[in-house]
């Protein structure tokens, strides 16, 4: 099922794609009555997707990343993938929808894409161990850990090159029936390939990444851990369309600007 949150009208609401593929003139959005994280109705209305406008499927309280994941991203930043997981954080405010620009800050000289799979999770949950990790989780969305890379470098830690308003693109939709376990992961900028990876090679996979980030952190409804991204970030210029794509979810693309 592919949950996604939609404006109408200017009206905002959740509802259920209906159709296949992702073209949105194959597509219909059934409304929810209510929200998506507790058994839910619909209302009975039903949309074409051309007549919606995807938002955000979620808006979460926290993004929670984690870094170096993939041993060909770590060794392409110059250095071997740590042990433990490098957990970092993304504001609430550097969450954008589908489409939405992503905004180039003007005091950055290097911006990356880094395509990854965003966790979504459906309760809130403490100390979950990773036998149980997956009865937490909503369900699964494409996300871009978008990153100012000279201000990560020059800041020692990551909250400013991470967290710029419009650096977490997720979308369109949630895909509630997915095994994460072996996933592709891909990032285009305009229609080229640029990372062509598979979850497969996570060092740390999605049940492992939930038991140590809960070992220590409350997580609620609808907040997203972002997994890593696999190799081939690369910059983003104004007038850039960059999408990611993982199997079963997407694609999310979304347009570069100057700020
Ligand atoms: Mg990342």
């Amino acid at each position: 099922m592919r949950i996604a949150r939609y404006a109408r009208n200017g009206e905002v609401s959740f509802g259920v794609v209906e159709g296949p593929g992702a073209d949105p003139s194959d597509l219909v959005v059934a409304a929810l009555e209510g929200h998506p994280f507790a058994p839910f109705s619909f209302t009975g209305e039903r949309f074409p997707m051309t007549d919606v406008r995807l938002l955000a499927p979620v808006l979460p309280s926290k993004v929670v990343c984690i870094g170096k994941n993939y041993a060909d991203h770590a060794a392409e930043m110059g250095g071997a993938a740590p042990e433990a997981p490098v957990v970092f954080l993304k504001p609430s405010t550097s969450v954008i929808g589908p489409a939405d620009p992503i905004q180039l800050p003007r005091n950055s000289e290097r911006v990356d894409h880094e395509a990854e799979l965003g966790v979504v999770i459906g309760r809130l949950c403490r100390e979950v161990p990773r036998e149980k990790a997956l009865d937490v989780v909503l369900g699964y969305t494409c996300g871009n850990d978008v990153t100012a890379r000279d201000h990560q470098k020059a800041d020692g830690q990551w909250t400013r090159g991470k967290g710029h308003d419009s650096f977490c693109p997720i979308g369109p939709w949630v895909e509630t029936d997915l095994n994460p376990a072996d996933l592709r992961v891909q990032c285009f900028v305009d229609g080229e390939v640029r990372q062509d990876g598979s979850t497969k090679d996570l060092i740390h996979d999605v049940p492992a990444v939930i038991e140590w980030i809960t070992a220590f952190m409350t997580l609620l409804p609808g907040d997203v851990i972002l997994t890593g991204t696999p190799a081939g970030v690369g910059p983003l210029v104004a007038g850039n369309a960059v999408t990611v794509l993982v199997d079963g979810i997407g694609p999310l693309t979304n347009p570069v600007v100057s700020r």
